[in-house]
């Protein structure tokens, strides 16, 4: 094919897609590799460091079997058993899932944003709502969390003016901060007199004490995400779902790309959603070693309600502190590329108990 052809056929792409993109953590991986760590600590992308649930594991195997058709289109099983792990709120709950949560947000993007449309994004925070609206067509607007990353209510509400949907994250990434309940109910009243709805991202919620569930009862314009990709292990599985109002169901159902999850993810969900005793070890797991990192270091630990803390390296440089670690090992993610943050802070998971004593060593070495 000549260059001409290939310029012409390029020019069909849309300009969303010329830049940007995910921006995935490998460079300190391939600097640990190229250091000789055969088996570095993987404390960059929020993982579940003990694995994944035999009883996961079981009913996967089991579903290979089935590999010749298609997975149940409603993923009612999954529907089922999550309605069921969730009865404890004591609140009706609508759940609909997707490929991660990743996948959940994509589709709910689609069935509310054209072009042109505005979304507010409370950031710093995840990447993905913001390449996902963009990639639709709409257009974000960023609203700067305050000094210590808490969210002003106000200034926040004020931004909504105009906006189709908003996103919220708590506990957010990269900071770990929780909004109080009582924050997102003044949120979701301030948005609903606009006609606004808010994508209230709970990703890393099972690892702190909040609760936003009951909120589904009274907010008809809320959407919580939810995730099994961290607490239940299951990141490689990409299992995400979402509480949504009544009135909402049909417009998500009709958006979605059919077959979304596959048999093994499916049956992998409902196997993890039963082994409750192995979310609750890994939980209490992350919330002592949370305080043990806070303790730890000569660094500022920001206060996280997530399996991971924020710490600002200060005078030194993200980058540069995540490549040092990685020369000893130990991956960690930089924070220099979430918009609005500048680039002194790095985000640690909580790891295997050996994994983090390594970085407490080599982060109080550098
Ligand atoms: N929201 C937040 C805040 C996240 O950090 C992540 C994962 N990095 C996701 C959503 C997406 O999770 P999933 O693996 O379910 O797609």
């Amino acid at each position: 094919m000549s260059s001409d052809d290939t310029s012409r056929l390029k020019s069909q792409i849309r300009g969303v897609f010329e830049g940007g993109g995910y921006v995935f953590a490998t460079k300190a991986a391939n600097i640990a590799r190229d250091a000789g760590f055969t088996n570095p600590a993987r404390l960059a992308s929020n993982e579940n460091p003990f694995g994944i649930s035999d009883a996961a594991v079981n009913a996967a195997k089991e579903a290979l079997d089935s590999g010749n058709r298609y997975p149940d289109e409603t993923a009612d099983s999954l529907v089922k058993a999550l309605a069921q792990y969730h009865a404890d709120c004591g609140v009706k709950l609508n759940v609909v899932t997707g490929v991660g949560m990743d996948g959940v947000i994509e589709n709910v993007i689609r069935t509310i944003i054209g072009a042109g449309d505005k979304v507010v994004v409370s950031t710093p925070t995840f990447s993905f709502y913001n390449l996902a609206v963009t990639a639709q067509g709409g257009v974000v607007q960023n609203v700067r969390r305050r000094e210590d990353f808490t969210v002003g209510v106000p200034e926040f509400v004020g931004a909504c003016r105009g906006a189709k949907i908003a996103f919220l994250c708590s506990p957010n990434n990269p900071t770990g901060t929780i909004t109080p309940v009582e924050d997102i109910e003044e949120i979701l009243k301030g948005l609903l007199k606009e006609g606004c709805m808010l994508f209230l991202d709970n990703a890393y919620v099972d690892f702190c004490d909040t609760d936003y569930r009951r909120l589904m009862k009274d907010y008809d314009n809320l959407i919580i995400g939810r995730t099994m990709s961290k607490a239940f292990g299951l990141a490689g599985m990409r299992v995400g779902y979402a509480f949504v109002p009544d009135w909402y169901l049909p417009y998500y159902k009709r958006a979605q790309t059919p077959f979304a999850l596959n048999n093994i993810s499916i049956a992998a969900a409902v196997g993890a959603l039963s082994d409750r005793e192995f979310v609750r070890r890994y939980v209490n797991h992350v919330k002592e070693w949370r305080d043990a990192f806070g303790a730890g270091l000569k660094y500022k630990v920001y206060p996280a309600g997530a399996n991971f803390v924020m710490i600002d390296v200060a005078p030194q440089k993200s980058d540069d502190v995540v490549a040092k670690l990685a020369k000893k090992g130990v991956i960690v993610r930089s924070c220099a590329s979430f918009p609005t943050l500048g680039d002194t802070f790095i985000r640690v998971s909580i790891g295997d108990s050996w994994e983090n004593e390594m970085f407490l060593k080599a982060m109080n070495e550098i």
